[in-house]
């Protein structure tokens, strides 16, 4: 056995950085609350524990894209008061539908807070070890068309599978007369039933023609979103009007 004094050497080759921070910390707090030694083990390995899950969750946030400050802790629900705050609260904190599969599409007009909310709840579920990937549809769209001209089209969607849940934002912003759209279709087919999506939208289904190339394309690409999914819809005053209104004001 080695000596007492080599602890820190033992610990840092048994990689457990936690415990060598804490544990003349947890020492003390042992002595004098008299914890017995198996108390004192659970303690010390808990916190090397949490500090490992915390730090998996950094990694996942740093992976996921999800933009900046954009939680469920700055999202004012009072703006919104037709929202449904028990539906989010219920799809930010249980992982059930991302198990299942299934999706929620956000509706509203532009500056309601879409984006803010879609990527809240990422957040959260991310705390829930679910694992996110947020983007831009346009810029998705664009990798996508990339891979097809690259023949790599169905190895970037398995790849894209590695996420159980994929926000697609301002779909609406994607146009078929700006490329080959078939390619988000197709994403949207690999993911039915087998993987979550959320998709923000300016624009209503009614005026999704304008962003596959068929009339047929745009039904089936519906009909497999909205097959398992909650649909919320913002329809408050822009909260960036309101914001620069009440700027004006002041
Ligand atoms: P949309 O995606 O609907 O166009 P955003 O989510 O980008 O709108 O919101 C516009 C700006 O207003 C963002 O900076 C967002 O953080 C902020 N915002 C919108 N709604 C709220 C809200 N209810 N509480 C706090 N900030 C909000
Ligand atoms: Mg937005």
């Amino acid at each position: 056995m080695r000596e007492a004094s080599a602890l820190p050497l033992l610990l840092k080759e048994l990689r457990l950085p936690t415990i060598g921070h804490l544990w003349q910390s947890i020492v003390r707090d042992a002595d004098e609350k008299g914890w017995s030694y198996e108390k004192f083990l659970t303690t010390l390995c808990d916190y090397e524990i949490e500090s490992r899950h915390q730090k998996r969750i950094q990694t996942f946030i740093k992976k996921s894209n999800l933009p900046y400050g954009k939680t469920l802790s700055t999202f004012d629900f009072k703006e919104v008061d037709k929202l449904n705050k028990p539906k989010v609260d219920d799809l930010a904190h249980n992982t059930n539908w991302i198990r299942q599969a299934e999706n929620l599409l956000i509706f509203g007009p532009s500056g309601v807070g879409k984006t803010h909310l879609g990527a809240a709840i990422g957040h959260s579920l991310i705390e829930r070890g679910v694992k996110v990937l947020f983007t831009s549809a346009t810029s998705l769209v664009q990798n996508l068309q990339v891979a097809r001209k690259n023949y790599n089209l169905p190895m970037t969607l398995s790849k894209l599978d590695q996420y159980d849940l994929l926000i697609i934002d301002d779909i609406g912003y994607v146009r078929k007369d700006e490329g080959e759209t078939h390619v988000l279709f197709e994403l949207i087919a690999h993911r039915y039933e087998s993987s979550s999506l959320i998709v923000t939208s300016n624009q209503p289904f009614s005026e999704w023609d304008q962003i596959f190339a068929t009339n047929s394309m745009t039904v089936a690409a519906i009909d497999r979103l909205v097959h398992h999914a909650t649909i919320l819809e913002i329809n408050s005053e822009s909260y960036r009007k309101k914001q620069s209104l009440k700027n004006h004001l002041n």
